[in-house]
């Protein structure tokens, strides 16, 4: 064999390698959360691009480039990480990505990812259980919440639309009712089925961010009239930007009274069906007929997977299958041991197994206490907003997502959004903490995600204080570093 791929193949290599990479990665952890390091290094694009083009490795020291990536990336782990919503990976199941890494099994068919497979159809089990679905449901797992959206959105088109797209394309023009907060992935799932613009029914929130479920049946009624046959109505739980859970009952109940497809995307929040505390905000989901939880959320696993759970089980076959469902052979319906069948992907990681360990070590109630947690941490933390004369917030938060804003009479609204623009790009580049930013009816809000447990009521002290004084223009953010 020719040298270079007998090195590299040397597993004595991967052992010495692999050892000062897990106590590289190890220090690193214990930095980010006693937040010793600052949550991130901000460089320009450009910058962060000709660091890499000019980069020069020495061979005797491969980690040193883990090093470098390292210092160059977001900290998640660390107590000022507060926000877009993606995990801070616990440990043990970014072991068990190392071990889907090496083992490579793709999970297509059965033979190539046999124990990632049964393990997938358990944990999807205990998922549908959780969920409040019946014994008769099933599910898959998939990469990301955006495909398994779209994956539930191609089932309710196949199950519900008069005709067989998948066979003959649109024969009529087919629609779907969602919030005009819904994340964007789902305008873009129904462009790419080929809905159109006018196929893609928004439906206004009211008030609290949450669909104007009272306002169903109008556009209901508008679409129709338009000549437009709506077949699903998809709730979000909650919204991405504000954290609102949608009224899923009430959107249950319309859906049954029309028959149209119920889905949930609870690529979030679906996730407090572990929360005894909080899963009432989940309370209608169980009538939905599929259901998107991501992984990598709100289930603490490294990035991506997502369960895709359906109320039916032959409706986990629906979505890719070349012909009718009334059609499929029972042979065909019952190989779920070969994922592709019903999977957007050929090959994927081994999702199942990352948090299957998580449930085995340390059983269901991690997802309990992660969930609880960080709900609190919202409530806590919009409590804290109130008490400050310059900040405001834009509603009360029913989830770890809280949106507030700098505030200060006598400004203009183009003043105050600039303001707050300015609060965020001044908190990012200095590295203080991580926090982002969105519009909410025009308005620019800072918006926080509260994922990281290590986040103490002292640090979100310490951010509103800086925020107030940026947008006071009496502090830089370099004082609460
Ligand atoms: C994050 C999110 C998505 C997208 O999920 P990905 O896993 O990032 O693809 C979809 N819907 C909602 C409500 C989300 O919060």
């Amino acid at each position: 064999m020719e040298n270079l791929l007998k090195e590299a193949y040397n597993p004595e290599h991967f052992r010495t390698l692999g050892y000062e990479l897990i106590d590289v990665l190890t220090t690193y952890l214990k930095d980010a959360q006693q937040g010793t390091i600052p949550v991130v290094q901000w460089t320009t694009p450009s910058e962060q691009l000709r660091f890499w083009e000019d980069y020069t490795l020495d061979s005797n020291a491969p980690t040193t480039l883990f090093k470098d990536i390292i210092a160059r990336s977001m900290h998640v782990h660390h107590p000022k990480y507060m926000g877009h919503q993606i995990a801070p990976t616990v440990p043990l199941a970014a072991l068990s990505g190392l071990v889907s890494a090496l083992l490579n099994n793709g999970a297509a068919i059965y033979e190539m990812g046999s124990s990632s497979t049964a393990i997938e159809k358990l944990v999807i089990q205990s998922l549908t259980q959780k969920a409040g679905y019946g014994k008769n449901s099933d599910g898959f797992m998939t990469s990301g919440g955006t495909l398994a959206n779209l994956t539930a959105l191609l089932a309710a088109r196949k199950v519900m639309a008069p005709s067989d797209v998948w066979e003959e394309g649109h024969r009529e023009s087919l629609g779907v009712m969602v919030s005009s907060e819904a994340h964007y992935c789902i305008d873009r799932a129904l462009r790419i089925m080929g809905f159109g613009s006018k196929g893609i029914v928004k439906v206004p929130v009211g008030a609290s961010f949450k669909m104007n479920t009272e306002l169903l049946n109008t556009h209901y009624e508008h679409a129709r009239k338009n000549g437009i046959r709506i077949i699903a109505v998809v709730g979000s739980a909650p919204s991405t930007s504000t954290g609102m859970y949608d009224d899923l009952e009430a959107i249950a109940r319309f859906c049954a009274e029309k028959n149209l497809w119920f889905h949930v995307d609870g690529a979030h929040g679906g996730a407090a069906v572990f929360s005894s505390k909080y899963k009432h905000l989940l309370r209608g989901m169980e009538h939905a007929d599929s259901i998107v939880i991501d992984g990598h959320k709100m289930l603490m696993t490294p990035s991506i997977m997502t369960f895709l759970l359906f109320k039916e089980q032959h409706h986990s076959y629906s979505a890719f299958s070349q012909k009718a469902q009334y059609l499929l052979e029972k042979s065909e319906q019952e190989e779920w041991y070969n994922l592709a069948h019903r999977t957007f992907e050929c090959t994927k990681h081994m999702m199942s197994i990352k948090y299957y360990v998580l449930l085995k070590y340390y059983g269901e109630a991690i997802f309990d206490q992660f969930v609880t947690r960080l709900y609190d941490l919202g409530r806590q933390f919009a409590a804290k907003v109130k008490q400050h004369k310059h900040l405001e917030l834009a509603l009360d938060p029913e989830s770890n997502i809280v949106c507030f804003r700098y505030i200060r009479s006598g400004l203009s609204v183009a003043a105050l959004n600039a303001r707050n623009s300015a609060i965020r790009n001044t908190i990012l580049e200095k590295g203080a903490f991580y926090i982002v930013q969105t519009t909410l009816q025009d308005q620019v809000y800072l918006r926080v995600t509260l994922m990281n447990p290590e986040t103490s009521p002292e640090v979100i002290d310490e951010l509103l204080t800086t925020v107030e004084a940026i947008g006071g223009g009496e502090a830089t953010a370099d004082s609460s570093l």
